[in-house]
C-alpha cells in the first residue's frame, strides 16, 4: 500500500466526492453558496450510516441512554439562560488593508488574503443565526437556529425524566442539524455553517463526574478505532484552561490527523450542573433529581460527548482512502468499514447477455432487505470491480454462466480482492458472517 501525500489527499477526496456523488457544492448551478454542501446518493447513504453507527453504540446498545429529537427553531430564552447569547462568540478581526474578516485565534501571521499585518483589535462575534418566527419582524418574534443540539436535552430534562423514570447515571442522545455563522468556514465539510452533530448528555451524581468523564473519553476513542480509523491518526487531547468553553470545567478532544494537521473530531466536556442550574433559575422549573433510596435531592452533573457527523464522515473517508495495484493495474480504493460503506454489496452479472439478468435480479431482490445494494451491468467486470473499490463497496457478487447451472456465484472481497464461490442459498449467511467480523482494515 502506498502513502498518498497529504496535500494531494485532500484534493483527491474532494474530487472523488463530487465525481462519484458523495458531496456536491450547494447551489452549484448558481455559482455555489459558500460553505454549504449537499450530500449526493452515496454521501447520504454514508452519512446515515455514520449516524446509525453512533446511535447504535450510544442508544441501542445501552439501557441507560434514551433518544430525543428537539426543535431546531428556538426562542431566545433558551440561549439567554445557557449563556450562548453572551458567550457563544469567536474573536473577530478585520484586516485594515483589504477589509476581510478573520477568526483571531485561527490566524497566525499576516492576512491570508492580502498579506497585510494591520488588523483591528479582536472583538467578540456571536455565531448564532438569528431569524424571525411568524409574519412580524420585530424583537418579540426573534428566534435562533440552534448552534448545538445539547440544549434540547437540558430543556426537556424534566419531561424525559418523568416519562422514562431513568435515574443517574443516564443519558439523553440526539442527532441533528446545528447552525453556526462561522467567520472562516473551510476545509471542505470540516467547518461549515450548517452541519450535523451527534451529542449525548450523560447525567451523573456530582461526585462521580470525573470518573464518567474518563469513561466517555475511552468509549468515544474506541468508537472511531472500531470503525476503522487507525490509532496512528487518532489522539485524545485535554484542553488548556484558556481553551475551555464557558460551561466546562474539563474538556478533552478526540483529534484526527487531517491533511493540515491534528484537529478536533469530537469534544468530551464536563459541563457540571451549569446548564440545568441556569435553566432552572431562568424558567422557575425544578431541574433536579430526587434519589428515593437516599432521600437526597441534587442537580446532576453532565458529561457530554459532542461529535460532528459530517466532520467524522470526512475523517472516515480520509482514513479509508488508498491507492494500490491489483494485477499490475493502479486502483483507488476506500477501505471503509462495512457498516459505513454507501453500498455494502454490488450485484454484477458477468456479461450483458440477457440470460444472466433474471438470476442476477433474483439475487439482488434477495439481498436488498438485508444489505444496501447496487446493481451494475455496464462495462467489463474488471472495470466494475474498480468502480466499486473506489466507493468502498466491501463485496461484489458476480453471477456468471455457471451460476445458471449450479446456482452458485462469486463473492469478491474489496480489500484482499480474493474471490470465492458461494451457493446462492448460503449467500446471505456468508455476507452476514463477513459483515459481523470485518477483516482488520489495512493500517498505516
Ligand atoms: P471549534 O472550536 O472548532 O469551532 P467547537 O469546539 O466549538 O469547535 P463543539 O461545540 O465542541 O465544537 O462541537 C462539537 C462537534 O461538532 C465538533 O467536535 C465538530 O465535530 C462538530 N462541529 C462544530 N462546529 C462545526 C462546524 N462549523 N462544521 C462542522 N462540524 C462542526
Amino acid at each position: 500500500m502506498t502513502d498518498v501525500p497529504q496535500p494531494d489527499l485532500m484534493e483527491k477526496i474532494v474530487n472523488l466526492c463530487k465525481r462519484r456523488g458523495f458531496v456536491f457544492q450547494s447551489a452549484e448551478i448558481y455559482g455555489g453558496f459558500r460553505s454549504t454542501y449537499d450530500y449526493g446518493p452515496l454521501g447520504v447513504n454514508m452519512l446515515r450510516n455514520v449516524k446509525q453507527a453512533w446511535w447504535r453504540s450510544m442508544v441501542q446498545l445501552r439501557e441507560e441512554v434514551v433518544g430525543l429529537d428537539a426543535a431546531i427553531l428556538t426562542p431566545p430564552a433558551i440561549w439567554e439562560a445557557s449563556g450562548h447569547l453572551a458567550n457563544f462568540t469567536d474573536p473577530l478581526v478585520d484586516c485594515r488593508n483589504c477589509h476581510s474578516r478573520w477568526r483571531a485565534d485561527h490566524l497566525d501571521g499576516p492576512c491570508p488574503n492580502c498579506g497585510s499585518i494591520d488588523f483591528t483589535e479582536a472583538r467578540p462575534f456571536n455565531l448564532m443565526f438569528k431569524t424571525h418566527a411568524g409574519p412580524v419582524e420585530d424583537e418579540g418574534a426573534v428566534a435562533y437556529l440552534r448552534p448545538e443540539t445539547a440544549q434540547g436535552m437540558f430543556v426537556d430534562f424534566a419531561n424525559v425524566l418523568q416519562a422514562t423514570r431513568k435515574r443517574p447515571p443516564f443519558g439523553i442522545a440526539q442527532v441533528g442539524k446545528s447552525f453556526r455563522n462561522e467567520i472562516t468556514p473551510g476545509n471542505f465539510v470540516f467547518r461549515t455553517r450548517e452541519f450535523e452533530q451527534m451529542e449525548m448528555e450523560y447525567f451523573v451524581p456530582p461526585d462521580d463526574s470525573a470518573k464518567w468523564h474518563e469513561y466517555w473519553l475511552q468509549e468515544r476513542y474506541r468508537w472511531y478505532v472500531e470503525l476503522g480509523i487507525p490509532e496512528s491518526k487518532l489522539r485524545l487531547r485535554a484542553h488548556g484552561p484558556d481553551e475551555l468553553s464557558h460551561y466546562s470545567t474539563a474538556t478533552s478532544d478526540v483529534e484526527f490527523l487531517f491533511p493540515w494537521g491534528w484537529d478536533e473530531l469530537e469534544g468530551i466536556a464536563n459541563r457540571t450542573d451549569f446548564d440545568l442550574r441556569h435553566h432552572a433559575e431562568a424558567s422557575g422549573v425544578r431541574l433536579d433529581y430526587f434519589d428515593q433510596a437516599t432521600g437526597e435531592r441534587y442537580v446532576p452533573h453532565v458529561i457530554e460527548p459532542a461529535a460532528g457527523a459530517t466532520r467524522s464522515m470526512m475523517a472516515f473517508l480520509l482514513a479509508a482512502y488508498d491507492e494500490d495495484e491489483v494485477g499490475g493495474e493502479a486502483r483507488t480504493v476506500l477501505h471503509l468499514h462495512p457498516d459505513l460503506a454507501p453500498y455494502q454489496v454490488a450485484v454484477l452479472p458477468l456479461s450483458k447477455k440477457d440470460v444472466l439478468e433474471p438470476l442476477a435480479r433474483e439475487v439482488l431482490a434477495m439481498l436488498q432487505p438485508h444489505f444496501t445494494c447496487d446493481y451494475d451491468v455496464t462495462q467489463s467486470i474488471g472495470r466494475r470491480y474498480r468502480r466499486f473499490d473506489e466507493i468502498g463497496t466491501p463485496w461484489c457478487v458476480t453471477v456468471d454462466f455457471d451460476s445458471l447451472e449450479d446456482r452458485s456465484l462469486t463473492v469478491r472481497d474489496r480489500d484482499s480482492t480474493e474471490q470465492v464461490r458461494v451457493p446462492i442459498d448460503g449467500l446471505i449467511e456468508e455476507l452476514r458472517g463477513r459483515a459481523a467480523t470485518p477483516a482488520r482494515l489495512p493500517r498505516r
